[in-house]
């Protein structure tokens, strides 16, 4: 059966590509968005919700003749001495718990989670790890933390009151639409700062492709309509296959 899809975060990069994935499978599915901020260009197929998912009332309201969330809202990623910790869990793990909870009474079952890769990054050389790789002892940063703590609550979910879960973690995101990557790289260009290199070229980044990102995210939800799919609980590394020096 086609799905309902309200994609939480859905005006922000990934999700207006994840929307584009729901449209491309053609199979009948629509599309709800909710998002804090308004889209800069609305669809005509799309329904729109505006809300903060840390007011539970909000995230409810929004999630009536809903089949299955895709949830990729989060604040960005900061590089900053004293990172917001504040905003980052009450986003990514009490605003989390909301999802959860309005899907539990509102009877959605299926409940896809963008996590990230960090998650269970050690900030040492990483080569072919996969899913059995443990959490570190210690976040390399905060940001980190509550992705860690929101992927716990996601996954502990699975099978309460129905609702079946997974977590996508991608590594860093690049391609149209991208506000975070490219936009630093122009800076050190603008700056002269890619004259220097730190290093010798041989340390490795994993780079996705969001359009990759997003077809995964579409894939997880499909998974998750059959009651007894092994994807759920689970949290699923995401790469584009071959990293790249960086
Ligand atoms: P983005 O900032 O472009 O989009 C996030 C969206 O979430 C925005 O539209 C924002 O308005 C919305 N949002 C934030 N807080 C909200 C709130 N309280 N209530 C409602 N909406 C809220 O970010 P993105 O790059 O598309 O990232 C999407 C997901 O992918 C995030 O979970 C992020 O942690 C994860 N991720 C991103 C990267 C990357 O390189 N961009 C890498 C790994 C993981």
């Amino acid at each position: 059966m086609p799905h309902s899809y309200l994609v939480i975060g859905g005006n922000g990069f990934l999700g207006r590509h994840i929307q584009e994935q729901i449209r491309l499978r053609k199979d009948g599915a629509t599309i709800s968005v909710f998002d804090m901020n308004k889209p800069a260009d609305a669809d005509s197929d799309v329904t729109y919700y505006t809300g903060d998912l840390r007011k539970f009332e909000d995230v409810y309201n929004a999630l009536e003749g809903i089949t299955a969330v895709i949830h990729c809202a989060s604040p960005p990623h900061v590089n900053s001495a004293n990172p917001p910790r504040d905003l980052y869990f009450s986003i990514n793990v009490d605003g989390t718990k909301n999802i959860i909870r309005a899907c539990q009474e509102r009877g959605v079952e299926i409940l896809v989670v963008t996590s990230s890769g960090s998650v269970i990054s050690t900030g040492e050389p990483m080569v072919n790890v996969d899913e059995s790789t443990p959490y570190p002892p210690e976040a390399i940063d905060v940001y980190t933390e509550s992705k860690i703590e929101c992927e716990k609550v996601v996954l502990a979910a699975n099978g309460e009151k129905n609702i079946r879960t997974c977590t996508i973690r991608p590594s860093a995101i690049f391609g149209p639409g991208d506000r975070q990557l490219l936009p630093g790289m122009i800076e050190v260009c603008e700056k002269g700062q890619h004259r220097f290199q730190i290093g010798d070229n041989s340390s490795l980044m994993d780079f996705t492709y969001v359009g990759n990102v997003a077809y995964a995210h579409v894939l997880a939800a499909e998974k998750l309509v059959d009651p007894a799919s092994p994807a759920a609980g689970q949290a699923f590394n995401l790469t584009n296959g071959t990293p790249v020096p960086f």
